[in-house]
C-alpha cells in the first residue's frame, strides 16, 4: 500500500528507527487524517531523505511510527537565499511558502528602511515553510531567519555569494543576465516602498551584486519575489 501523507519530524531516521509523534502530529495523523495502526505515512527530517514508515501506535495525544525503508535521499536545493522585506502578514506567509516550494535554501526576512513591518512571527514563518515542503514532496526545508536589519545583514556579507538585486528603479530596462555565474547567491526584494536611494546606492556599489529588470511593469513584493526566483532557477538553479 504506498504511502500518501508525507510528515516533517524533527527525529533522526533511519532502518528500524522509531519515531515518537508529539500531540499536534498525533491529532493530525490519527484525528485529522483518520490513520491508524498499520498507516504507512512518508517521514523526511531535512536532513536523512524520506522515509516509509509504519504506524505501530496510534493515540489522541501520541502515537509511534517506525521506518521501514527510504524513499528518497536527501535532495538539497541550490545554494540560494531569498532575502525579501516583509510586507503584510499573509502576503509574507505567501513568499515564505513561495520560497520553500521554489527550492530556497535559506530565508532571510530584512528589515529595510521602508519596510513597514517592525517584526515578523518566525515560528509560524517556519511552519509554512514545513508545511510548503510537505506538500511539495521536497526532502529538505529552508531555515526562516530572524528579522534582521538591512545594514547589518550586509556588514559580514560573504563576498563569494553573489546578490541578485532586484532593483525596481531598472523596471524600464533590461537586467543584466545572469547565465553562467554558479555559486552561491542571493535574491534581495525590496517592500512595498521598494529600496531607499541609499540602499540602492549600498547594493549597486556592491562587487558581487547583479542589478535585474523585473521586466517593465512594477511588480508586488510577493509577485517580485516569485518572478526573481524563477528567472534565477532557470537561469542557474535545478530547474533546467
Ligand atoms: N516602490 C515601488 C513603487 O511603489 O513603485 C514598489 C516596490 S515593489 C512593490 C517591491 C520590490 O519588488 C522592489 O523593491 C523590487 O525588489 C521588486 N520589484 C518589483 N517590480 C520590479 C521590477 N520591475 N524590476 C525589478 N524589481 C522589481
Amino acid at each position: 500500500m504506498d504511502a500518501k501523507i508525507r510528515l516533517y519530524v524533527d527525529h533522526p531516521l533511519g532502518e528500524g528507527q522509531s519515531v515518537p509523534l508529539d500531540r499536534g502530529q498525533a491529532h493530525y495523523l490519527f484525528g485529522v487524517m483518520r490513520q491508524d495502526v498499520g498507516a504507512q505515512i512518508l517521514l523526511f527530517n531535512g536532513k536523512d531523505g524520506e522515509w516509509r514508515a509504519r504506524v505501530e501506535q496510534a493515540g489522541k495525544r501520541a502515537g509511534l511510527l517506525s521506518c521501514q525503508e527510504r524513499t528518497k535521499p536527501l535532495q538539497m536545493p541550490p545554494d540560494l537565499w531569498l532575502c525579501f522585506a516583509p510586507i503584510k502578514k499573509a502576503r509574507t506567509d505567501f513568499i515564505v511558502e513561495k520560497a520553500a516550494e521554489m527550492g530556497a535554501a535559506r530565508i532571510v526576512p530584512v528589515q529595510t528602511e521602508f519596510t513597514n513591518s517592525g517584526r515578523i512571527q518566525r515560528d509560524r514563518l517556519q511552519a509554512h515553510a514545513v508545511e510548503a515542503a510537505e506538500q511539495c514532496g521536497g526532502t529538505y526545508v529552508p531555515q526562516v531567519d530572524d528579522l534582521i536589519k538591512f545594514d547589518r545583514l550586509l556588514q559580514s556579507w560573504e563576498p563569494s555569494r553573489r546578490i541578485m538585486f532586484c532593483d525596481e528603479a531598472l523596471a524600464s530596462s533590461q537586467g543584466a543576465p545572469l547565465q553562467g555565474l554558479h555559486g552561491p547567491w542571493a535574491i534581495f526584494i525590496g517592500p512595498e516602498g521598494g529600496f531607499s536611494d541609499r540602499e540602492r546606492s549600498r547594493l549597486r556599489e556592491m562587487e558581487n551584486a547583479v542589478s535585474v529588470s523585473l521586466g517593465p511593469r512594477i511588480l508586488r513584493a510577493d509577485t517580485a519575489a516569485v518572478a526573481a526566483m524563477t528567472i534565477w532557477q532557470l537561469s542557474l538553479g535545478d530547474w533546467t
